[in-house]
Parts: structure tokens; C-alpha cells; sequence
């Protein structure tokens, strides 16, 4: 299994899963333009792609979906609150309503929803795996719960969101209202959340850890290092996924 970002951040995100034959897409925040450039990078073409997976209806997430799965006939997998957040605009009959407590398979993976804290109407994050290796999707979360510890724990990758420095927040050009929601309970994981979170995952298989999400404002990737270089990560290599090109595949052995 291998796994890339195709970009990440709040002007969007879109993930990239392969597994044999099986190509996964998690989330959408991008045009149709940006994301086959963004696909065509790491040799991909949109034809290729199995399925869209949903984490929430925000726009960072969702922005190019509707046309993309129209387009090339790609079903898309989201929850129910997720689907009445959003208004369909395109015949829906490739959107299928999945139990946000129940896995799915999809091709060669088999996907576990996590129902996650955030400021959507019914969000998910996902863990696949190949029946070899565990792969844990995990941003946009407000705080982590016992059920996050346990289900992203043993993962071989994690893609985890770092998203802003507390002191770099508080000290930020976001309005007071942002600030509020950003570092609340329902917002999304400061690094030093994310770092928590870290010690508290079992980590012993874990080969590639990829950092996202992170704010151009009030983050700074040699903060997020120096924080991580006080967590026993072993021999995991650590790579951060930006706005404008993502990363590179990422492979899981
Ligand atoms: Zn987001
Ligand atoms: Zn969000």
C-alpha cells in the first residue's frame, strides 16, 4: 500500500491511497484542474480512481467533488450528516450513505470509519488496510477520544493533523471568533494536541509518519520538528504535506 497528499491545508486537501488495483481518494478540496495536475504528478489519471471517501462537508474537503465524480462516474462514500449538509447539485446516484460505525469495503481495502469531534454535521476520519498493513487518515479533529486511541493504534502509516502552534494562534492575525473556533473543542489538533496524541497511540509498527494540515499563519514546520524530536518515534521517517504540492508517495511495506 502506498499513500500520498495531494495537497493539504484549509485552502484543501485531498488524499491519495493505492493498494493494488485500488485507488482511493479522501476528500476533494480542490477543483477538477488542480486535481488531475495534482494526480498527473504522481502518475495518476482521474479514470483511475476507485472511489471518493468523505471525512465532512467542509469546502477544504469537498470543493471538487460533485463535478469530479460526475465526470468520471466515481462513487463517493460519506455519511448521512454529511450528505444532508450538503445539497447535492449533480444526480446523486453515485453517492452512497455509509454507517459511520460500520466498516466498508472498497476494491482491495477495507475502511473503518472513526466517527471524530469537529464542527461539522456527522464527521469521519478513516483507517484502511490491505489485510498487511494499517493506514490511519486523521485531521480535522477538535480533540482525540478513548475511540481514536484505540483504533489509530498499530497503524503502520498515519497522516495526522498538526494544525497550529498555541502561542502562534493566540498571537495571530485571525479575529477572536477563528481563534475560538480553531482551538476549540470542536476545531482542529494544535501540535502539541498532536504530539499528546502521539505518546498515547501504540507506535511499534509505525514506518511513515506525514504531518498535515498545518496553518500558513499560526504554524511553522521547525516547531512541529523540534516538538516531535521529544516523542520516541524510532526509526519512523517524518515528512510534512503542504499546501501547494502535498507529498510525495509515501510507501508502506
Ligand atoms: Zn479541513
Ligand atoms: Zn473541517
Amino acid at each position: 500500500m502506498r499513500f500520498a497528499s495531494l495537497g493539504s491545508g484549509s485552502k484543501g486537501n485531498s488524499t491519495i491511497i493505492e493498494a493494488g488495483s485500488t485507488v482511493v481518494l479522501v476528500d476533494c478540496g480542490f477543483g477538477i484542474r488542480s486535481l488531475t495536475t495534482r494526480l498527473l504528478a504522481r502518475n495518476v489519471v482521474p479514470e483511475q480512481i476507485t472511489a471518493i471517501l468523505i471525512t465532512h462537508e467542509h469546502s477544504d474537503h469537498w470543493k471538487g467533488v460533485e463535478v469530479l465524480s460526475a465526470k468520471f462516474n466515481i462513487p463517493v462514500y460519506l455519511s448521512a450528516g454529511c450528505f444532508k449538509a450538503r445539497n447535492i447539485s449533480v444526480d446523486s446516484k453515485n453517492f452512497h450513505i455509509i454507517d459511520s460505525h460500520t466498516d466498508f469495503v472498497v476494491g482491495d481495502l477495507n475502511v473503518t470509519p472513526v466517527p471524530v469531534p469537529h464542527d461539522a454535521r456527522e464527521p469521519v476520519q478513516y483507517v484502511f488496510t490491505d489485510g498487511m498493513v494499517r493506514l490511519g487518515i486523521l485531521t480535522d479533529l477538535g480533540h482525540y477520544t478513548p475511540h481514536v486511541i484505540s483504533v489509530y493504534s498499530q497503524c503502520h502509516g498515519l497522516l495526522l493533523e498538526a494544525n497550529y502552534d498555541e502561542e502562534m494562534l493566540a498571537m495571530g492575525p485571525y479575529p477572536r471568533f477563528l481563534k475560538d473556533r480553531v482551538s476549540g473543542l470542536f476545531g482542529h489538533l494544535s501540535n502539541r494536541q498532536a504530539l499528546d496524541l502521539l505518546k498515547k497511540l501504540d507506535l511499534s509498527y509505525l514506518q511513515r509518519l506525514l504531518l498535515g494540515h498545518i496553518s500558513d499563519k499560526n504554524n511553522d514546520t521547525n516547531i512541529i520538528s523540534e516538538l516531535l524530536s521529544t516523542a520516541d518515534l524510532g526509526g519512523t521517517a517524518i515528512t510534512f504535506a503542504d499546501q501547494d504540492v502535498g507529498s510525495d508517495w509515501q510507501e508502506l511495506g
